[in-house]
Order: C-alpha cells, then structure tokens, then sequence
C-alpha cells in the first residue's frame, strides 16, 4: 500500500492520538497510584507507563506527589 499525503496526515493523526507525547499532572495524578503499587512490588511501572514515568521525570511537583504515595504505601505494608 503507498501512503499519499492525505493518507499520512490521517495516520499521523491516529498516532499521535493514541500515543500522545506527553501526559498532564491530571493523567498523570490518576495513573500515579497504580504507578506506586507496581513500584513497591518490585515490577517496572516506566515500562508499563512510560509517559507517567517522563512526566515524574519533568514534573517535581508529580514527582514529590508520587514519592510522598510511594512513602505512604511503604508505610501500609509495615
Ligand atoms: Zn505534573
């Protein structure tokens, strides 16, 4: 199949609605608490999540938000 310029707009269009290239603290915020569990259980939540995982990078707000749960969670588990 060859890709014409109509064809390419549209597809780059799908992409970058599934993939976006960045989340807001908002989506990030909601996806925070899975983030934190898969963390403690000793899994990859960057790989699973990387766009959460580039926001707490970027983000130090989200970023002492998650360490703040990550803490809390430890806590739990005690
Ligand atoms: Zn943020």
């Amino acid at each position: 199949m060859k890709l014409n310029r109509d064809n390419l707009k549209q597809l780059i269009r799908m992409v970058s609605m599934t993939t976006p290239e960045e989340i807001g603290c908002d989506e990030c915020f909601d996806k925070l608490n899975e983030f934190a569990e898969m963390k403690l259980e000793g899994k990859s939540p960057e790989k699973a999540m990387p766009l959460v995982a580039e926001h707490l990078e970027k983000c130090g707000e989200c970023r002492q938000e998650f360490e703040a749960l990550l803490n809390a969670l430890r806590e739990l588990q005690a």
